[in-house]
């Protein structure tokens, strides 16, 4: 592709051109992050080329246009993948060995713009890339955070969160775009005026605070096509300075509110991951981006169409998650409000352009905001969102005449709270799952009395992830291999990778397979080497999980686990035990106590057993600090072990399990998710399942949850593991520093229920599950075949496929041909 716009001779000359215009500097002189901002700029130059390109072919076409809706996008760097998708990488590596630079170092100057926290984010961004690829008309919408997702720093074993400030260096795949910037208000009260001419009411904020909210544009550029979509997140800016001299004296602090209000609301991402926390800042941070993406959406879709009628056929709006839930009110005001549509028309065009993803089950992710904050903040939405409540009401009643338990299920507001995913699912045409076990799920137990509203809105779209940045640019040598045996089809049609399944039981594929493995474990064990100091052997198990650190996830019982093994190990140093290191990875949100003291167990168990010679290296424990796109690709390319061990029914899907197949990496793991789907795909064979079922689990839950206490006192090798957190093993004598962690698995003193992740029920299924892993990894041959398989058997988990089902079923695009 690059070839179509400028040879290698000319990439460097624009290369050196750039550090000079930019840096007053030669090339020679120039330091690793100034080249990363000349070769950034080099390959922007060919994108906005086909951005401009695309946008004139979606000018001709009109095709229909998604919004992708979402607090979140987890990008990752963008350099590397977009030399992937322009097909540009190994031409720009190469000119830029030839300038005396190394792209892979080069690559690493660039901030990892982390938007996101952790999956429901990273599906966005794959998504985009899919989208793109596919070639449809899309755009993310979301903030510009000025700081990402903290970066972990590990201290004493301890988390430290430090500011993300990844804009500090200017990000050079950015663009700001005022000239499409948009008002969006706060406060205030709202008037009403009737007008004789219309015979309708007219409503009218006023007193509010205003913010100008200034669209930014990333290019995600389509693998090989031409295509270059818009991320497009906005920032905050205070209404100009000129309104300054409108206001009177008097209303000067209120100038300075309005600056203040702008400052803060695009300051920094909420670390929490599937946890609602009810802040104020965040409500504001919703509407500021819903309100500036809607606005800008009919804006445009007036451009071209003259009746909002029309809307549904050529724009879909997809909620990533409850967060972005406020569409369906704006787009009702702008319809009601602005546009003088009658409620009933307005309301059938709401419904038909929005659909909603639903990422969780778990209650303490659920959005419920105060009527107090909401209607103070949002007047006008909160009078909306009453009149979709009164009218939702009304149609319950209708269909279940007198049932007042309905009412109190299923309202919109109730009980002093606004329910973000009940308006969600009124407010739109479809609510999807993100697996079919989730979506079974919510059909038949969270959202059971909306299902059987509305059966026809549901709908499953199980994720998926990108094969261009997990596999392609992530794993070169195993990509290569790939192309080689099969050709590069699987690169924009991953379901080709069942073509490898012929090599399962060839020798020679399984040792090349499995050297391309060992090579990456040696890149890994050197990254591991330089950022922990401590030395991993490549010929261990790479066993790895990484993560959000989160309860329900349950890193706490693999840790627990590894200290079974290391008694088992001391007690009888003479059983064989295949060596093993065990790599985790993981943020915890900041105010989340408990996930903070599982990664101090990490760290205080990997330094007790890393130091003991008497194992031999036996075990190694290894907690990689600042887990993230970056080091995720690379540590999915080494792992020979992927740990997806979520209590049965809380993992809603799961996309690291997926990275981890595509990479081949067999699974231990329950039959949560996507996991589900994936032993479907592999064979059971092929898998470590262990574990109580998610209807288990649930069974349990609804009858009062389950008695730790009879695992601890019947198994000595729990009750051993347990003591061990409160006799001082891992603290250096502290009987504390562990204790609450030790309650909340038995509780033996409070009235709370202990152990509600089941970790002690399914501990020795677990630990089972461990020893079939050893057993089948000393076969070498039934190893490299388990692992040669999941890469073969990974392909319905493309991001590809996910996002053709979209649009099948929800979001009914036209592909669009560049050039045609
Ligand atoms: C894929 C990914 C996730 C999601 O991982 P899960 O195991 O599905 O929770 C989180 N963070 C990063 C950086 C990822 O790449």
């Amino acid at each position: 592709m690059l070839d179509n716009h400028f040879k290698k001779e000319e990439f460097k000359k624009s290369v050196k051109e750039n550090v000079k215009m930019l840096y007053r500097k030669t090339i020679e002189e120039a330091t690793q992050e100034q080249v990363f901002q000349a070769v950034s700029l080099a390959v922007k130059d060919v994108i906005i080329d086909n951005w401009l390109l695309t946008q004139k072919q979606y000018e001709k076409d009109d095709p229909k246009i998604v919004y992708y809706l979402s607090m979140e996008f987890l990008m990752g760097r963008a350099l590397g993948n977009n030399l992937i998708n322009l097909c540009a990488y190994d031409e720009v590596k190469e000119a830029l060995d030839e300038l005396g630079f190394d792209l892979n170092v080069i690559e690493d100057q660039e901030p990892d713009p982390a938007l996101g926290n952790g999956g429901l984010g990273r599906l966005a961004a794959c998504f985009l890339d899919s989208l793109t690829t596919l070639g449809y008309c899309a755009y993310g919408c979301g903030i510009r955070y000025h700081y990402g997702l903290f970066k972990q720093k590990i201290e004493d074993g301890y988390q430290v969160e430090v500011p993300d400030n990844w804009l500090k260096n200017g990000y050079p795949f950015e663009l700001r775009r005022p000239e499409y910037a948009k008002e969006v208000k706060f406060g205030g009260y709202v008037k009403v005026e009737y007008d004789p001419a219309t015979g309708r009411n007219h409503f009218i904020q006023e007193g509010y605070q205003s913010v100008l909210a200034v669209p930014y544009d990333m290019p995600i550029v389509g693998y090989n096509n031409n295509v270059v979509n818009t991320l497009r997140i906005w920032d905050a800016e205070a209404i100009n300075d000129f309104r300054l001299d409108l206001f009177d004296k008097g209303e000067y602090h209120k100038a300075v509110e309005q600056e203040n209000l702008a400052k803060n609301i695009v300051e920094v991402l909420y670390p929490n991951d599937n946890h609602y926390a009810g802040k104020e800042l965040r409500l504001k941070q919703q509407y500021f981006f819903i309100s500036a993406s809607i606005q800008e959406a009919i804006e445009k879709f007036k451009k071209t169409h003259s009746d909002l009628h029309d809307l549904p056929k050529k724009v879909a709006f997809q909620l990533n998650d409850t967060h972005p839930t406020m569409t369906v009110a704006e787009l009702m005001r702008i319809l009601v409000d602005e546009e003088n549509l009658e409620w009933e028309d307005a309301w059938n065009i709401t419904t038909q352009t929005c659909a909603y993803t639903n990422h969780t089950i778990m209650s303490e992710a659920l959005e419920k905001w105060p009527i107090e904050l909401f209607s103070r903040l949002l007047p006008r939405i909160y009078q909306i969102i009453e009149e979709i409540n009164r009218r939702f009401l009304l149609e319950i009643q209708q269909k279940y005449p007198g049932n007042q338990e309905k009412i109190r299920k299923m309202a919109i507001i109730y009980d002093g709270q606004v329910k973000m995913a009940h308006l969600a699912i009124a407010g739109g045409h479809s609510v999807n799952g993100v697996a079919r076990l989730h979506t079974e799920i919510l059909k038949k137990q969270e959202l059971k009395d909306f299902y059987e509203m509305y059966p026809d809105k549901f709908n499953n779209k199980t994720n998926g992830i990108t094969q261009r940045r997990f596999l392609l640019h992530g794993n070169p040598l195993l990509a290569s291999w790939v192309t080689e045996h099969i050709g590069a089809g699987w690169i924009t049609d991953l379901s080709q990778l069942s073509k490898l399944k012929v090599y399962a039981d060839d020798k020679k594929a399984q040792q090349e397979f499995m050297n391309i493995k060992y090579q990456n474990k040696v890149r890994l064990a050197k990254y591991i080497l330089e950022h922990n100091g401590i030395e991993v052997n490549p010929n261990s198990i790479f066993d790895v999980q990484v993560k959000r650190l989160h309860e329900y996830k349950r890193q706490l019982m693999n840790i627990l686990h590894v200290m079974y093994l290391y008694n088992k190990i001391k007690e009888h140093p003479e059983m064989p035990f295949y060596p093993r290191t065990f790599i985790f990875g993981a943020k915890a949100a900041a105010g989340y106590r408990r996930a903070k003291q599982t990664i101090k167990l990490i760290n205080a168990v990997a330094d007790v057993i890393n130091n003991d010679k008497s194992i031999n290296g036996k075990i190694k424990v290894v907690f990689i600090e600042n887990y993230r796109v970056s080091n995720a690709e690379m540590i999915f390319a080494a792992a020979d072990v992927s740990e997806q061990i979520s209590t049965a029914s809380k993992e809603a899907s799961g996309t690291g399990n997926m990275k981890f197949m595509l990479n081949g990496a067999p699974t231990i793991g329950t039959m949560d998710g996507a996991n589900v789907e994936i032993v479907e795909e592999v064979g059971a064979e092929n898998a470590f399942i262990f574990g109580l079922s998610s209807d288990e689990v649930i069974n349990y839950e609804n009858n009062g949850g389950y008695d730790p206490m009879q695992y601890f006192n019947n198994d000595p090798d729990i009750r051993n593991v347990l003591m061990q957190l409160i006799n001082g093993t891992y603290s250096n004598g502290d009987f504390n520093m562990f204790r609450e962690i030790y309650d909340s698995l038995l509780n033996t003193n409070s009235s709370d229920k202990a152990d509600t992740y089941f970790i002690l029920a399914d501990f020795k299924s677990y630990a089972a599950a461990q020893e079939k892993v050893e057993e089948a990894y000393r076969d070498e041959e039934r190893w490299a075949k388990m692992a040669l398989l999941n890469t073969a058997c990974a392909g319905k988990f493309t991001s590809d496929r996910t996002i053709q089902q979209y649009v099948d079923e929800i979001w009914h695009l036209d592909k669009v041909v560049i050039g045609k």
